[in-house]
């Protein structure tokens, strides 16, 4: 008998194209979990959640739906085994935080590890008080996971509290309304954040640090160009220290075990230049980019593709929606 696949459930923000910090944060793991034959993935374009901290630009986040639709395609997510969708076009996701909102605390919000670092960070946005929406997002978060029954969640440490506070939600809804709905389990990911070209902790946009998945050749190589190396070497000759260089580091992500240890070796010898260095793990990110780029290419000349993988893949996780609302309502004696 073939073994029942877990629905997986995981999504993204669509607030800018994703770059190679996303390649090796969450989209290996999620490929690796498509293509393993085990799960049943479902991908959300998390607009309504992206609004949370861009109400103010509503344009940012509708222009960059179809682009990160398009990086997932690129890399290899591949709509006859992931269901893709858009969270704003399921409203019984709306429905559910709702009824979720009475069953979690504002005190247990404001104490969630995963909030409290994200509302530090976006002080500039909130001033001293942060919106109720911002707050309550791991709220909506739970009942994205529960409305389409998710079983197991990819994240990263930095995630793990939302899965907790959604195993909370869901404990409280059975044990106040009856056994209805099914915790999920956080799967840890393996693969670590990475670092920016500047060496910041962060990759993004704004530090102006990341490699897209969409940058051209040339773009690629200007950006490892300026890279930050090891600051004591000034000439060829001065012995390196490949361990504070950013372009060792990027080798260790690109190149293969024999040329990492030829750069590390060289580098710390004083036998390797910088700009050779940067030229060869430019020529290495490029060689990966490069069936990435012309995946993406193809979609963005057939965009009726894209509208279609979305369109069905929506429609099928409303008819999943649908099928827990029934029973969520009947639970909660609201099935008039
Ligand atoms: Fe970095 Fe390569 Fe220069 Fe060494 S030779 S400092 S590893 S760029």
């Amino acid at each position: 008998m073939e073994e029942q696949k877990k629905r997986m459930v995981t999504g993204d923000r669509p607030t800018g194209r994703l770059h190679i910090g996303h390649y090796f944060g969450s989209l290996k793991t999620r490929l690796e979990m498509q293509n393993s034959g085990k799960y049943d993935p479902y991908i959300l374009i998390a607009d309504v959640q992206a609004l949370t901290d861009n109400f103010n630009n509503p344009e940012k986040v509708r222009n960059n739906v179809k682009e990160v639709v398009m990086d997932y395609l690129s890399v290899g997510i591949d709509p006859e085994k992931t269901t893709i969708y858009i969270q704003s076009m399921i409203p019984e996701t709306a429905e559910l935080t709702v009824f979720y909102s009475n069953l979690v605390t504002i005190a247990r919000l404001e104490r969630n590890p995963t909030v409290k670092t994200e509302i530090a960070q976006k002080k500039e946005l909130f001033g001293e008080s942060v919106t109720y929406g911002f707050l309550g997002y791991p709220v909506s978060q739970a009942a994205d996971i529960t409305v389409v029954d998710g079983a197991v969640v990819p994240v990263g440490e930095d995630q793990l509290p939302l899965i907790e506070q959604c195993r909370e939600i869901v404990r409280k809804f059975n044990s106040i309304y009856g056994e209805t709905l099914k915790e999920p389990e956080a799967i840890l990911s393996e693969y670590k954040r990475i670092k920016g070209l500047d060496g910041n902790e962060k990759m993004g946009k704004s530090l102006g640090n990341a490699i897209y998945l969409a940058d051209t050749e040339e773009e690629v190589s200007k950006k490892i160009m300026s890279a930050v190396t090891d600051p004591q070497r000034i000439k060829k000759d001065d012995l390196g220290h490949p361990d504070v260089c950013m372009v060792a580091y990027y080798h260790k992500l690109f190149s293969t075990k024999e040329e990492v240890e030829c750069v590390c070796e060289e580098c710390k010898a004083g036998k390797r230049g910088c700009v050779a260095c940067k030229k060869q793990l430019a020529q290495n990110v490029n060689n990966f980019l490069s069936p990435i780029r012309e995946k993406r290419k193809y979609y963005e000349e057939h965009p009726e593709l894209v509208e279609k993988i979305l369109k069905e893949g929506t429609e099928k996780t409303r008819q999943t929606a649908k099928q827990t609302m029934e029973k969520v309502k009947k639970a909660m004696k609201l099935d008039y």
